[in-house]
């Protein structure tokens, strides 16, 4: 008899794991495929619909393992069509993924942690603190749960928390995206984003060819030190050489940098200039992304002009440059907004001031 704790979940296992876990149960390989089909592609929990299945197997499965996914506590919808689900995990920890929806593209952010330990000062997930990494299951889950709703086209790990930081659960997520007899997304339309983990990067470069997309922020190590706290550790010149080193791989893909605007920060000409020759013979697009407020946050947006101004700078130089549009703040589903918090909001955004040392 086992109980439910005990059984396995099959959504931490990728296909190779299954088969391996197939064999010593005396099962073909091609068993993994055809589950994986049935799990992924068709998003069938229940293993008595798995009717290619012997039913021996499935009498197994029923008896050792199981598929499921985190609790899916809110589900709202934005006026632009941006939707948010909250899903509980465990309790008191819970997790926020976000569905874009632009033209044919379906774009989902996926969390990787329960809150973030790297404490970027404009972002509030990293306000809230660290908590825990996610599992497998509940990275995949999230995808699970909004493919049976949504035609996901792009998955970016884009929600909260630092990927690189949870490095084998993401890869091993990231590879279930991109497997055929899963949701088959193309390398292309996966894209990873980090704060600069610049060790962890290199780990991500040799075992997998997913895009990449860097939170730069800041065009110098002093400015960065101070807005991203990680810098301290692995400075501009490091990270930047990682970026270089992407691009001359085999998979010789451009790398996005991503640069929030910060009234007064990090938007001035000058920070325009110098931005342009750090990036100097790396193959890169940047998004420019409008700083989106939260309750606690000490800095505001750059005006709208001043966006364009630098926006126009950097064209001028030969950068591939666009500002990111604002999607679903209506519904605080923006970057940078997610917090994952259902309980109480009045206590969170007291938790959000202390943790800023604004009270
Ligand atoms: N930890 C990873 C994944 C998060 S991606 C990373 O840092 O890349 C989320 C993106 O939104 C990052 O580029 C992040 O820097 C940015 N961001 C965080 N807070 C924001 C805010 N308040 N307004 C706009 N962008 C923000």
């Amino acid at each position: 008899v086992s109980t439910p704790e005990a059984k396995l979940n099959l959504l931490n296992y990728s296909r190779a794991e299954l088969a391996t876990l197939f064999k010593e149960w005396g099962e073909p390989a091609f068993r993994a495929d055809q589950l994986f089909q049935w799990i992924h592609q068709r998003g069938i929990a229940d293993f008595d619909e798995m009717t290619n299945l012997s039913k021996a197997l499935r009498a197994r499965l029923h008896d050792l393992a199981t598929v499921t996914v985190p609790e899916i506590i809110v589900d709202q919808k934005s006026t632009d069509g941006t939707r948010k689900w909250l899903f509980r995990l465990d309790c008191g920890n819970s997790i926020e993924t976000v569905f874009i929806p632009e033209g044919k593209r379906g774009t989902l952010c996926v969390s990787s942690q329960v809150g973030c330990a790297l404490n970027c000062r404009f972002c509030s997930t990293g306000a809230q603190g660290f908590n825990r990494n996610l599992s497998t299951a509940e990275i995949i889950g999230q995808v699970w749960l909004a493919a049976r709703e949504e035609q996901v086209t792009n998955v970016v790990m884009m929600g909260m928390g630092e990927p690189l930081l949870n490095f084998d659960n993401v890869v091993r997520a990231m590879d279930m995206m991109m497997d055929d007899f899963a949701y088959g997304l193309s390398k292309r339309r996966v894209t990873l984003s980090t704060a600069g983990v610049v060790p962890k990067m290199r780990d991500l470069m040799a075992v997998s060819s997913v895009s990449l997309a860097v939170s730069l922020h800041a065009p110098n190590d002093a400015l960065r030190d101070e807005i991203v706290p990680i810098n301290k550790k692995y400075n501009l010149k490091e990270l930047l050489g990682v970026c270089r080193d992407y691009f001359s791989n085999e998979s010789r893909r451009k790398v996005t940098f991503e640069y929030v605007m910060l009234d007064g920060v990090n938007d001035q000409p000058k920070h325009a200039r110098e931005l342009i020759t750090v990036l100097q013979g790396i193959p890169a697009k940047v998004n420019l992304i409008p700083f989106n407020p939260f309750p606690g946050a000490r800095y505001t947006c750059s005006p709208m002009e001043r966006i364009n101004a630098f926006r126009e700078h950097l064209i001028k130089a030969g950068l591939n440059t666009i500002v990111r549009k604002t999607r679903g703040d209506d519904i605080s589903a923006a970057c940078g907004q997610l917090v994952g918090d259902f309980k109480d909001r009045t206590k969170r955004s007291a938790r959000i001031k202390a943790a800023v040392g604004m009270e």
